[in-house]
């Protein structure tokens, strides 16, 4: 299939290999020149914008950081909209807001060009690999004809609604995610101070109850080794608690503990980990305690 690709960032660009590996004929686009050459090094062709990425395609993925960014990217000058012709999917993987996707849905739609929200969960790790976790929301038939592209980079792809549904998903996960692994940081960092060797912790709680995707994840590959380099960086888990404060602030829904964790990621932001990957949240409890939960460290 002809397609296009915008944003091949840590997620972006691990899930453009698989989509070229499936076979698919893919021209990309990013505003950094380094993740551009390397698409090209894996023999997909580039674009100057946007608009010049879907002329001709069938199906057009985005990877992007925020709404703000995916709604200029289709609806502003040189965006998707420009470029389109009648009948183009466009299919966005990122995380933001329902609302965002059923605004920018609507306006496509006028135009002949249909969306469906399309989030991912899993990871650099699952993107790599192919086994991400799609949860995608809109139109069955569009649903169906992303269905090949989306196998080519998921495990676990459902359909669980309308325009919209994906994202509200999403966020309602990454929520979890986010609670989890200020729980995990804040969990090890006592189990450590009080004299527990961290590979103790972590061989016995992996095992038991207190176990979670936050520890199995990002205990030995980052927090153990001292390694936080993103991964899933701090700023994006941030924006993802500020989707579900919005979501739940109009809902009149309290999120007591959301709330609590966004404030260590915001902590986090203050402190210059912005870029790090959300395991370095631990850094915080670790300057408090004086401590270092690392395996060499120890
Ligand atoms: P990233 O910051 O590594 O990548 C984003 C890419 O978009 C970058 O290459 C950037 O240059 C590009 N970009 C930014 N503005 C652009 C524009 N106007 N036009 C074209 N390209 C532009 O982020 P990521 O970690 O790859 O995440 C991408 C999306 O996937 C986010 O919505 C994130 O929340 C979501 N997500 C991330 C993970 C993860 O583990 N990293 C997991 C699941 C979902």
């Amino acid at each position: 299939m002809e397609l296009g690709f915008i944003g091949l960032g840590a997620m972006g660009s691990k899930m453009l290999a698989n989509v070229i590996k499936a076979g698919h004929s893919v021209t990309v686009f990013d505003i950094g020149q380094a993740a551009v050459d390397a698409a090209v090094a894996l023999g997909a062709k580039k674009a100057a914008n946007a608009a010049e990425t879907v002329r001709g395609k069938e199906i057009v993925l985005l990877s992007l950081p925020n709404s703000a960014i995916v709604e200029s990217t289709v609806l502003g000058p040189g965006g998707i909209l420009e470029g389109a012709e009648q009948g183009l999917l466009i299919v966005d993987l990122s995380s933001i807001t329902p609302q965002s996707i059923q605004k920018i849905a609507g306006i496509a739609k006028a135009k002949g060009v249909s969306i469906i929200d399309a989030p991912v969960s899993g990871g650099t790790a699952g993107a790599q690999m192919a086994t991400l976790s799609i949860m995608v929301g809109g139109e069955q038939a569009d649903f169906e004809r992303a269905l090949p592209v989306l196998q080519s980079i998921g495990s676990k792809i459902d359909h669980v609604g309308a325009i919209g549904a994906g994202d509200t998903v999403k966020l309602v996960n990454n929520l979890l995610l986010g609670v989890n692994m200020v729980a995990v940081a804040e969990a090890l960092c006592l189990g450590v101070k009080a004299g527990i060797k961290p590979e103790v912790l972590y061989q016995i709680i992996s095992n038991s109850s207190g176990n979670s995707y936050a520890l199995t994840a990002k205990y030995k590959k980052f927090i153990a080794a001292g390694n936080f380099e993103p991964g899933f960086m701090i700023d994006l888990q941030y924006k993802d608690l500020q989707l579900a404060v919005d979501t739940a602030k109009g809902l009149k829904v309290p999120l007591v503990l959301g709330n609590i964790a966004q404030q260590a990621y915001e902590i986090a932001r203050a402190s210059g980990l912005g870029a790090e990957d959300i395991s370095a949240v631990i850094k915080l409890g670790e300057a408090l305690c004086d401590i270092k939960v690392r395996e060499e460290a120890q």
